[in-house]
């Protein structure tokens, strides 16, 4: 059977892994062979075995690339990430076509991330979309910054760095919440992409709202 086919929408097809760096302590950034078109933004299913439960990760690569990339950190005692942290060029995984609403629409927009959640956002950028957008990333040490140089190169002020516990020239001080408090301006007809952990999530929604921007403005892609 030609494995590039796929029997259905849903079914998992093996993929080869090109790829697994280690990008920060406990945060990988694996590889493999393109095989279906997506749009930036989406998501996939993968797992190490057919038959076992797939956990969902964002398309980290652009989508021209021939490679798509995922970012995801190792949850200790977790069932895939410890295994996937240690596959080598030539395993194989199981992945699913890509999928999701998590897209762009569009016009100016706000992109704010937390931790391995800026994956769908350089999936954007990646993919030639980053005019009149702003990147506000936030992270707990400097080393998690992932892919700053590209960013702060082509996206220069628009690429905002909040950096909780460590400190430098570069970065603002605190947490995305934090930064956001602080802000005066916010403008009320443009998207605010939201991507990281519920709580985050939660809070960066309720600030918003507080400043005046529309609900039906925010959108949210939660890592749970
Ligand atoms: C839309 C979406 C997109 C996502 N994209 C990404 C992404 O791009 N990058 C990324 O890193 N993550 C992403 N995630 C999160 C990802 O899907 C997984 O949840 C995560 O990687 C953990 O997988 P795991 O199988 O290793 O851990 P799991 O097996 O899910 O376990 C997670 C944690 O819970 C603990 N645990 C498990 N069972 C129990 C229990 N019964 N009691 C107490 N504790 C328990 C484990 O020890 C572990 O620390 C996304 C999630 C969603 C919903």
């Amino acid at each position: 059977m030609n494995r590039n086919i796929r029997p259905s929408e849903n079914s998992p097809v093996r993929v080869k892994i090109t790829s697994n760096q280690e990008i920060s302590p406990g945060v990988h950034l694996i590889s493999y062979r393109r095989n279906a078109d997506f749009i930036p933004g989406q998501v996939v299913r993968i797992s190490m075995n057919e038959e076992d439960p797939p956990r969902i990760y964002s398309v980290c690569s652009g989508n021209h690339e021939p490679e798509i990339r995922i970012l995801f950190n190792i949850k200790d005692g977790g069932l895939l990430t410890p295994r996937l942290s240690g596959v080598v060029p030539g395993d194989t995984i199981w992945d699913s076509r890509p999928y999701g609403g998590f897209t762009d629409q569009g016009g100016p927009a706000w992109w704010i991330a937390t931790g391995t959640g800026i994956a769908p956002f350089f999936s954007m950028f990646s993919s030639g979309i980053s005019d009149g957008k702003r990147l506000i990333h936030g992270v707990r040490h400097l080393n998690q910054f992932y892919f700053e140089d590209e960013l702060e190169w082509a996206m220069g002020k628009n690429y905002i760095r909040c950096c909780s516990a460590e400190h430098s020239c570069d970065t603002f001080p605190g947490r995305v919440t934090d930064f956001l408090l602080q802000e005066s301006e916010f403008p009320p007809g443009i998207k605010y992409y939201l991507c990281g952990k519920a709580l985050m999530v939660v809070e960066v929604r309720d600030l918003l709202i507080a400043k005046g921007v529309p609900f039906e403005n925010i959108l949210a892609e939660i890592y749970f």
